[in-house]
């Protein structure tokens, strides 16, 4: 500690310890010529503080970046797997309905090319890139997947194949009438030849909304299946289904017989679209 005295070439300077305290006599000119240096040092010491002041917040800092860079990075693998999963899950629940369909449609006797789809190690292990909207996750596959079970449950709701094995007798359309008048006469639908008491099945999926004796068909059975499909099954020896029956494709509706307007045993078949009679060999398969 430096403190002046009244002497004008000397400075008096008290040094304090614990357990006495000293006076030293400097020379002025010595005080003066150790000021700058003084300054200098005590500068120094503040700029050096800062210095490392900075330094250390600085390193704190970049210490916790770090920290939620790693935790950013976790977050992001997690996510990324997860979508990963997803993507996965959904193409294989796409791959399911597409076989479904695939399946019911052979099942109708419509022709289907098979596709061999890779098992999903063979998947994982040839799939990369870089992933991108994490903020949308499965936007394509999922939708796919939507759309190939909504297809099902209409292909399900089509009239498909046939609703007995037996040679066709008679098509669509106008022909001689086969009780041998001269006229010629529309018909509705497509007879198939068979023994009385064969099975006859319902074509797809659909309600039972007729079910008796109908005039010159005479036992019928009609099935309503939707998207305006219906479908007649009529001459029926005997009528195994009654009004208000769901069915689903391949399901009995009755055995075949000869009833009504009939030359001999034999099931005539029909298909109406919105009340309107269509050709039921353009059903028969979609190939
Ligand atoms: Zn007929």
């Amino acid at each position: 500690m430096t403190q002046d005295s009244k002497n004008n070439s000397h400075a008096t300077v008290l040094v304090v310890m614990p357990d006495e305290t000293r006076s030293y006599r400097i020379s002025r000119k010595l005080v003066f010529s150790l000021r700058p240096l003084i300054m200098g040092l005590s500068l120094s010491v503040v700029v050096l503080t800062m210095v490392l002041g900075w330094l250390g917040v600085s390193y704190m800092q970049t210490r916790s970046d770090a920290q939620q860079l790693s935790a950013e990075v976790v977050h992001l693998q997690r996510a990324t797997s997860s979508l990963i999963e997803a993507k996965l899950d959904a193409l294989s629940s796409s791959e399911q309905s597409v076989a479904e369909l695939q399946d019911y449609l052979t099942s109708r006797g419509v022709k289907a090319t098979d596709v061999d789809l890779a098992p999903r190690s063979v998947v994982t292990a040839f799939a990369g890139g870089p992933v991108v909207g994490l903020e949308k996750p499965i936007p394509y596959v999922g939708e796919f997947d939507e759309q190939t079970r909504v297809l099902l449950n209409q292909a399900k709701r089509i009239p498909l194949g046939r609703p007995h094995p037996g040679k066709l007798t008679s098509k669509f359309g106008h022909r001689n009438n086969p009780f041998g008048l001269r006229r010629s006469e529309m018909h509705g639908g497509l007879d198939f030849r068979g023994k009385s008491g064969e099975p006859v099945f319902s074509t797809a999926a659909g309600k039972v909304i007729r079910a008796g004796a109908a005039g010159g068909y005479g036992n019928l059975v009609v099935v309503q299946h939707g998207y305006g499909y219906e479908t007649r099954y009529a001459h029926l020896s005997k009528i195994t289904v009654k009004v208000g029956d769901t069915l689903e494709a391949g399901n009995q509706v009755g055995l075949l017989g000869s009833t009504g307007r009939s030359t001999g045993p034999h099931l005539h078949y029909e298909v109406r679209k919105n009340g309107e009679l269509k050709d039921p060999q353009d059903f028969l398969s979609i190939a």
